[in-house]
């Protein structure tokens, strides 16, 4: 079947979401007309896989956090927009929040008060989302309205840019797209680096709730077997930019990959950036550590070096 009847019975299926949308397939690919008016060209921006483990990293002081900072503080250039890719926001068909000023949204339970009075204030860029809902063809990208930041974008976002000055919108993740097609999305978006947009993808390579051990949350390296072996096999793949084994980790039968990741939404985010890079570009890791067992931290940092 091909993508767009696929969607289009989706439509039917969910009450109709794709009504009223345009469709854009006439356009090609490298026609980002209105994206390209309204963002001039830059130096082309890093890229930014960020681990982001526990949400307390929001208000915890520890080296995580120390390593977001840092990242943020050694950053070149100030881009004109943040496009974060959340591992917590999982819809059917692709959104981008498009508010002019998107709801910080505590998206989780159980947590000290402290970490639900946190807010980050930042604007968003309804021009932008709207620009790249009307240009990008290939994936049909939506326009959202009542969503907003959940933790896997502010719970880092406010480390790298404490001032909240920079505006920033939400990429959701579509159910229904393969791995492939999530890092090709990615790589369609990369050209937008080069118009002060810098592209974030927020989860973790190696997530399992569910075996977390959670009094070890706080033992550096402390991971189980399976997962230090996934995330071998995924560091690997990141370092020789292997994207195809980056690609087919989530679908390996492996036992290790199964339980590393469970679910796909936490690893998905690291395809955006993935298929963002470009040919030969430098390519850095930080936080790269276990915790709880069954969670690690790697992040990634394009074209921060060199
Ligand atoms: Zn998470």
């Amino acid at each position: 079947m091909k993508r767009r009847s696929f969607l289009q019975l989706a439509g039917v299926a969910t009450g109709g979401w794709v009504t009223g949308i345009g469709w854009n397939y006439a356009m090609g690919l490298n026609e980002l007309r209105r994206l390209e008016s309204l963002l001039p060209l830059t130096p082309r921006m890093p890229a930014l896989f960020l681990g982001h483990g526990s949400p307390m990293n929001a208000i915890e002081d520890n080296e995580f956090v120390e390593g977001f900072r840092r990242m943020g503080a050694s950053l070149p250039h100030e881009p004109a927009v943040v496009l974060c890719v959340s591992a917590h926001w999982e819809t059917i068909g692709t959104k981008v929040t498009a508010m002019d000023v998107p709801e910080t949204i505590h998206d989780f339970g159980g947590f000290p008060q402290a970490l639900y009075d946190v807010q980050y204030p930042v604007n968003g860029h309804p021009r932008f989302a709207a620009a790249l809902a009307q240009d990008m063809v290939t994936e049909r990208i939506e326009t959202d309205h009542t969503w907003g930041l959940d933790h896997g974008t502010w719970s880092v976002l406010r480390h790298v840019y404490p001032e909240a000055n920079i505006p920033v919108v939400q990429l959701s993740l579509d159910r229904s797209m393969s791995p492939q097609a999530h890092w090709e999305l990615g790589r369609q978006l990369g050209r937008l680096r080069e118009r002060g947009v810098l592209i974030v993808g927020s989860g973790n390579v190696v997530h399992n709730l569910a075996k977390v051990a959670w009094s070890r949350m706080h033992d550096m390296d402390y991971g189980y077997d399976w997962a230090r072996d996934a995330a071998d096999v995924i560091r690997n793949a990141i370092l020789q930019g292997d994207d195809k084994a980056l690609t087919d980790a989530p679908l390996s039968n492996r036992a290790a990959m199964k339980l590393a990741i469970p679910t796909f939404e936490h690893y998905l985010p690291l395809l955006y950036v993935m298929g963002a890079r470009t040919p030969g570009e430098s390519l850095q890791l930080f936080n790269d550590h276990a915790i709880g067992g069954s969670l690690y931290m790697t992040s990634v940092a394009l074209g921060t070096e060199g």
